[in-house]
Formats: structure tokens, C-alpha cells, sequence
């Protein structure tokens, strides 16, 4: 198979051969680079500028058993943007004429959108690390009695909270609460 990218896809494709439904396009035609692409996102190592690539879905279960039934995709390329993949032909051509405004604005959105989430994720799970590490310093000063217990109310706002405090293993429970929301992506 060598090389390839892969293509998030909105709904499932059903491999004729075994039933597997796939959730992901692999393609050559982006560069090989690894990495994933949803609708939307800009391709910058695309074989095209703007057209349709003709895909063949490859399937994870039965690796295309039956090659003959392996179905046939169009990925529709409009400015390096990733604009839809289609089953019909007719189709990914009426797509690939109707881009507009409007449709990237929303890509846009969505991208911002999922960028903050990210963000937010990213600095979530930062503060409840840092504080976990804080407060593991700061019982080993007081331990050796370094330090005074801090118990004020205005320092407990920055300690870990009593879930993961208390948790028989707090480093656990902090990747318990800050879950993937996907996998991850190109890692
Ligand atoms: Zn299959």
C-alpha cells in the first residue's frame, strides 16, 4: 500500500466484499504525507489545483477481497480545498461547480470552532497537571517541614480538586476526565 492519506469521511462506506463499514478514505493523490483531511481543509500537497480524483476505497477488514466490487470514489478538489467525496460522477461535478462564499464561510467556522475546543482541551488539561504537581511539591516541603500546610480557602481555588486528590491514582483520574475526542490525528 506504501504511503497514503487519509480522508475523514461524513458517512461510512460499506465494503461490497465484507460488509465493513469504513469511516476513512486512504488516497495517493495528496501527497503521502500521512496526514488526515476532513471537507473543508486546505490540501496543500494535492496532485490537482482544482477536479475530481478518482479514489478506489480500500477496506481495513477484508483488504479488498473482492477487487473487482472495490468501490470507485470522487474526491472533489476546488483551490487546494477539500470540497466532498462522492459516489457519482454527475454529482461530484455539481459540487465541485456550486463552491461558494457561503461554503467557506462555514469551513471557516468550523475550523475556528474546532481550534478553540482544542485550545480549551489543551489548557484544561494543563492546569490539572500543573496543580497536581504543585501540590506534590509543595507535601514534600511541608513533609520536610519546609513549609507550612497551606489550608487557606484562597489557596485550595488553586490545588487539584478533591477528585483527583483523593483519587487512588490521581494521574489516572486526570487522563480519566480529559478524554480524546477523537483519535488522535497524524501521531
Ligand atoms: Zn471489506
Amino acid at each position: 500500500m506504501g504511503m497514503f492519506d487519509t480522508i475523514k469521511l461524513a458517512e461510512p462506506l460499506v465494503c461490497p466484499a465484507c460488509g465493513h463499514e469504513e469511516s476513512t478514505l486512504q488516497t495517493h493523490h495528496f501527497g503521502e504525507t500521512l496526514d488526515t483531511y476532513r471537507v473543508g481543509m486546505i490540501v496543500p500537497d494535492c496532485s490537482v489545483l482544482t477536479g475530481i480524483l478518482l479514489e478506489t476505497s480500500w477496506c481495513s477488514a477484508c483488504h479488498n477481497a473482492d477487487m473487482e466490487a472495490a468501490p470507485q470514489l470522487y474526491v472533489v478538489i476546488w483551490h487546494s480545498i477539500l470540497v466532498a467525496v462522492e459516489w457519482k460522477r454527475e454529482e461530484a461535478e455539481r459540487k465541485l461547480a456550486a463552491v461558494d462564499r457561503l461554503d467557506l464561510i462555514e469551513w471557516v467556522d468550523q475550523m475556528q470552532r474546532e481550534a478553540s475546543t482544542w485550545r480549551r482541551n489543551y489548557h484544561a488539561l494543563r492546569s490539572d497537571l500543573a496543580r497536581w504537581r504543585e501540590y506534590q511539591d509543595e507535601q514534600k516541603r511541608s513533609a520536610a517541614g519546609q513549609a507550612p500546610p497551606t489550608n487557606s480557602p484562597l489557596r485550595k481555588l488553586f490545588m487539584p480538586d478533591d477528585a483527583i486528590r483523593h483519587a487512588a491514582d490521581p494521574l489516572a483520574a486526570i487522563l480519566e476526565r480529559h478524554p480524546p475526542d477523537d483519535e488522535p490525528e497524524g501521531f
